[in-house]
Formats: structure tokens, C-alpha cells, sequence
């Protein structure tokens, strides 16, 4: 079991840097950020998560996925988190609110951006080409594939070379094996998967029992969360964390520059935080909501807002699913979950396909008996309860796994978050509301790819298939609505985080993605913070306010 470290301060009265959120980008940045010397306090509306409150390793852990640990801010309705409106979206937002953020109940897939990604403006003519290329990532991706204990297999042939990650794979288990014979017949790229899961002992963490459980927070401490990866340095090195300790503005002097920010405490009592430097990694919808929370005289459309651009651009990554079920025992309620195996078959555009772009697929566990009901029942109630239950679940547990496919999501500036003109969280401040309609490429994408996952399945035996065409519940990657590039008029912020409109505030998270990729982010988001915060350090005798 992990303890919570207990290391930590008092506030400054200013701080060098203020970062808001301490999830994945946060976490990154705070541990850079104090290693380096700089006073820096960080401000997280959640809490810490022992291993020992995760629902993963007690008897009762499926029913506590359908409301504590359900990865939907509104099912969930914990104290640290806001309300999301959907009413306009065909996509659910999904997160989690605490010290490691969105980390703690994510699934640990970890896969990178491919080169053309960066490209896709010059290769497809579509969206925008990112400020730099693969080779420029590189070395960040390495670095945070050692931070975080990725367990995975070197030479993927989908990809240019590169070192061999840090832990040998885990198991792909019976169902990866199964997939994967599917694969060979077919003659399509299968690669055992990378996840940030230790296989083995890695520092602290302790390698993967395979409980399944993943996705309610991993009672082992396996699964590299920030919580266990990043915050014990951070707070060793001198960070401050302030837990419970929600946002409600960016406040900025007369001539707009950040001058910290206003939070509220959970007795309702408001402070005042103030910084040289403001770095925001709220992520894709908390960071859009709090700058068009910040509107003052000198920025009256919301902060760092000239482009128009915040809150738009949203990317979701639509999900499809297809599960298959078998004759065999494939064991498929064990972990991780985690993917055992990925595909980059259909990744690259082919346009006598009909659109641009494409997926990474990745086999996953179908898990216990009410995952096999809640995630892919998909049939009528009447068939799904009573003697029934009983019959399809003796029939599908352990013995189905599902290809899941994570679209290519085009921005599109009417996908946007904004603020909503009712619902409050339980502070009084507006929550954020999501206007989103997946595009008809990301359709015809999905379709295409739903028909080969079919076809995976059938070539590996499968008696059925099940398809999910897009999962309401599946916003899990929150990207784009404070998009990078080199025009202010066209972008939010420059390649290296910094605000446009204003030159000590930065944006880390997911929202500064200029495209999606069809691969699950946060390689990427924790690379590319990574890559900012260390370019803000460098640079910090040349900051036009002085860190
Ligand atoms: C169920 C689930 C499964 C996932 N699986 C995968 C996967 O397999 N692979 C993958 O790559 N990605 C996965 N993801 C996505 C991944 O978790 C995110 O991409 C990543 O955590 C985003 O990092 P971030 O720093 O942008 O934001 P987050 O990690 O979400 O952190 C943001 C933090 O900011 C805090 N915050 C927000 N607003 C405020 C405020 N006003 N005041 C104070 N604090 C605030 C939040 O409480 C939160 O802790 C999954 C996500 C979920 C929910
Ligand atoms: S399968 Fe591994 S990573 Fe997932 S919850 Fe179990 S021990 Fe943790």
C-alpha cells in the first residue's frame, strides 16, 4: 500500500509560479518547477487518493463503479468536483478531480503521437500542421515513458526507432493472444501494448497483480498515476500543494498580466494566491472554463482570449467498441485494463476510403459480471436481467474482449466549451458546458473501422459480435480549446505554452493540442508539458516579468 506524503508548507505570499491543477501536466510542471529551484505553489480542487480507498481489490468493486469511482463528474457528484452540461453534446466529458487528477482512474494505455500527426495539414490538407515534428518529441517521450514505468515492447515496426521502454511488457493474457491470431490471419499490424503499468518493481511502484480493476484507481500502485510518480519529488523539492482548493479566477493587473488567482477553500472561505508566473493545467474543459472566467477590462472576452479561440476547437476522440465473444475460456476478466495488444493498421489516411485520417485500435478485458452488463449490454433489458442475466453472462465473462477504436477527432471551431448560463458548481461558479457533434469524417472513420474490427473478430473465431458505434461515455481525452501555434490570430498560445496575449501566463495541459491524433493523449500531454516547462526554466532570465 502507498502512503500520502505528508511533506509539505506553507504558501509564500508570492510565489515564482502558480500552477492550477495537479494532474498530469500539472504534476510534471510542479516537479520541474521545484527541482529547479523555483518557489511554487499549486492549487487542486481535489484531494489525495490512498490506495486504500480504490474500490479495485473489495468484494463490491463493480457496483462502486457505477456512482463513486464512475469517471463522469456528474454521475459521480463528489465534493471536488463541477457539474459538466451535455444537453448539447453527443459526447460525455469524462475526469477525475484529485492530486494526480485524471490520472488516477485512467486506463494507462501509452501510445504515441505517429510522425504524420504533426503533418496533417501538408499530408491530408486538413486542420493545422503543429509547430514541430516527432524528432523534436522524441527525446521528451522517452524521458516521461522512464517518469512514468512504461511497460512495453521496442522496435514497433508502426514507428521510427527509438530506445527500448524502461519495463518489459505485461502479459497479453489469453484474449491478447486470441486477437492477435485474428491479426496474423488478416495479415494487420498487431504490437503487444505499451502502458504506463509497472511490470516489474520500478522505484516505489509495485508491479501489476492484474486485478482488472484499473479503472477505479489501482489498489496495487502499479498504475503510474502523479500522485505516486511526480508528487513525492515535488513536494520534496519545496512545492507547496494547496488540496481543496478550487479556482475561480486568474486575476491580472492594469495592464493584464497574470497576477495569481482567487480560489475557494472547502469551508467557502476565499484567498487570494498571487505569482510572478500563472501556468494553467486544469485540463481541456476546466482550463477554458477559468479563463473565460477571468474577463477584466484589459482582456473583456475572457483571458488570453484576442483569438476568440478559447473553449473552441474541442476534441473528444469518439470511441467505437466491438466486442466479441467466444467459445473458449479467455480469461478476459483479468488485467491490466491497460491494453493488451494495439493496432496502427488503418492509422494513415487512404483516400479511397473516403476520409482522413484514422485509428489506433487496442484490445481490452470485458472485466466482471456488471461490466459485462453496464458497458456492453447494448440489448434490451428484458434480455439482460433475471434468468437471462445469468445465461449471457456464463456465456460472455471471460470468455470476449473488445477492440476498441479511438478515432481521429478534426477540430472544428463550433465543438467548444463555454460557459453555462444556469448551472453552478457548489461554490456559485458557472459550470462549463460542452456544445459538441462529432463531424461526418469522424463517421465515416468510425464506420470503416467498426467493419475491420468485425472482421478481426471473425477471422479469430468469434461465435458474435457486439458493436458500440460511439460510446456516449467515452470523452476521456479533453484536447484543443487553447490550441498552440505562431499567430496570435489564429492560436492561443506559442509553441512553447506561453499565452499570447499574455506573457506570464501558460497553458500546459490538453487544451493547447493543435490536432487530436487518433492515439490515447497522455504520452503526449505529459511530453509536451515536459517540453514547456523546461523551455520557461531556460528562459527565465528572459521572461518580461521575472521568475
Ligand atoms: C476513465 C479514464 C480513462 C482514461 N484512459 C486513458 C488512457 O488509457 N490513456 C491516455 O493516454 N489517457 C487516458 N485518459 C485521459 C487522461 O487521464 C488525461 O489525458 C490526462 O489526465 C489529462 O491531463 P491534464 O493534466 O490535462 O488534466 P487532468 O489530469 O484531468 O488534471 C486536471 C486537474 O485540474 C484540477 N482542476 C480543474 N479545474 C480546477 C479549478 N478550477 N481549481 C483547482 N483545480 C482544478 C482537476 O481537479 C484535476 O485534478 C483517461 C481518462 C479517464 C477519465
Ligand atoms: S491490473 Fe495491475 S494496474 Fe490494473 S488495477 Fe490491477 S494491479 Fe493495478
Amino acid at each position: 500500500m502507498t502512503t500520502i506524503p505528508l511533506l509539505n508548507r506553507t504558501a509564500p505570499d508570492v510565489a515564482d509560479v502558480l500552477v492550477i491543477g495537479a494532474g498530469a501536466s500539472g504534476s510534471v510542471a510542479v516537479k520541474e518547477l521545484a527541482e529547479n529551484g523555483f518557489s511554487v505553489v499549486c492549487l487542486e480542487q481535489g484531494d489525495w487518493t490512498p490506495t486504500s480507498v480504490f474500490a479495485g481489490d473489495k468484494p463490491e468493486w463493480e457496483l462502486l463503479r457505477q456512482k463513486d469511482w464512475h469517471p463522469n463528474p456528474n454521475v459521480r457528484a463528489g465534493a471536488a468536483d463541477y457539474p459538466v452540461d451535455t444537453s448539447e453534446s453527443d459526447v460525455n466529458p469524462l475526469m477525475y478531480s484529485a492530486v494526480g487528477g485524471s490520472t488516477i482512474l485512467y486506463a494507462a494505455h501509452w501510445t504515441r503521437f505517429a510522425p504524420s500527426d504533426f503533418r496533417v495539414r501538408s499530408l491530408d490538407g486538413v486542420a493545422d500542421d503543429w509547430p514541430f515534428d516527432y524528432a523534436e518529441m522524441l527525446p521528451y517521450y522517452e524521458r516521461m515513458d522512464r517518469a512514468m514505468a512504461v511497460s512495453g515492447l521496442g522496435d514497433d515496426p508502426a514507428y521510427p526507432p527509438g530506445a527500448p521502454y524502461p519495463l518489459p511488457p505485461l502479459p497479453i493474457g489469453k484474449f491478447g493472444r486470441k486477437a492477435a491470431e485474428g491479426m496474423d490471419k488478416l495479415g494487420w499490424h498487431w504490437w503487444p501494448g505499451p502502458n504506463s503499468i509497472a511490470s516489474r518493481q520500478h522505484g516505489d511502484q509495485s508491479p501489476c497483480v492484474r486485478y482488472g480493476a484499473c479503472l477505479t484507481g489501482c489498489p496495487q500502485g502499479a498504475k503510474a498515476s502523479t500522485d505516486l510518480t511526480h508528487w513525492p519529488q515535488a513536494l520534496a523539492a519545496g512545492a507547496v500543494l494547496v488540496t481543496g482548493a478550487r479556482v475561480r479566477e486568474i486575476t491580472v493587473d492594469a495592464q493584464g498580466r497574470a497576477t495569481g488567482a482567487v480560489y475557494v477553500d472547502r469551508n467557502g472561505g476565499e484567498h487570494h494566491q498571487k505569482a510572478g508566473v500563472v501556468v494553467l493545467a486544469a485540463n481541456g474543459v476546466g482550463t477554458a472554463r477559468l479563463l473565460q472566467l477571468s474577463r477584466s477590462t484589459a482582456h473583456p472576452d475572457g483571458l488570453a482570449n484576442s483569438s476568440g479561440l478559447v473553449g473552441r476547437r474541442l476534441m473528444m476522440h469518439p470511441y467505437g467498441a466491438v466486442v466479441g465473444t467466444y467459445e473458449d475460456d479467455l480469461e478476459s476478466w483479468i488485467g491490466p485494463s491497460g491494453q493488451a495488444i494495439q493496432s496502427m493498421q488503418f492509422y494513415e489516411t487512404d483516400a479511397s476510403r473516403g476520409f482522413v485520417r484514422g485509428a489506433k485500435w487496442n484490445v481490452m478485458p470485458t472485466g466482471g459480471p456488471l461490466g459485462m452488463r453496464a458497458g456492453y449490454g447494448g440489448r434490451p433489458v428484458k434480455e439482460s436481467w433475471g434468468a437471462n442475466f445469468h445465461r449471457n453472462v456464463k456465456a460472455t465473462m471471460g470468455r470476449s474482449f473488445e477492440w476498441g477504436i479511438i478515432a481521429e477527432d478534426l477540430p472544428d471551431d463550433t465543438n467548444r466549451v463555454v460557459l453555462d448560463g444556469e448551472l453552478t458548481d457548489s461554490d456559485g461558479i458557472p459550470a462549463p458546458k460542452i456544445i459538441y457533434t462529432s463531424s461526418e469524417n469522424t463517421s465515416a472513420l468510425i464506420d470503416f473501422h467498426i467493419a475491420r474490427a468485425v472482421e478481426a473478430h471473425e477471422a479469430a473465431g468469434a461465435v458474435s459480435t457486439s458493436v458500440t458505434r460511439l460510446m456516449r461515455d467515452c470523452g476521456w481525452h479533453l484536447l484543443g480549446t487553447a490550441r498552440m501555434g505562431e499567430d496570435p490570430a489564429t492560436s492561443v498560445v506559442d509553441q512553447w505554452g506561453r499565452a499570447h496575449d499574455v506573457p506570464n501566463l501558460y497553458v500546459i495541459d490538453g487544451s493547447i493540442f493543435v490536432t487530436s491524433a487518433g492515439v490515447n493523449p497522455t504520452a503526449m500531454i505529459m511530453a509536451l508539458a515536459l517540453r514547456c516547462v523546461e523551455h520557461l526554466i531556460s528562459e527565465r532570465r528572459n521572461q518580461e516579468v521575472a521568475v
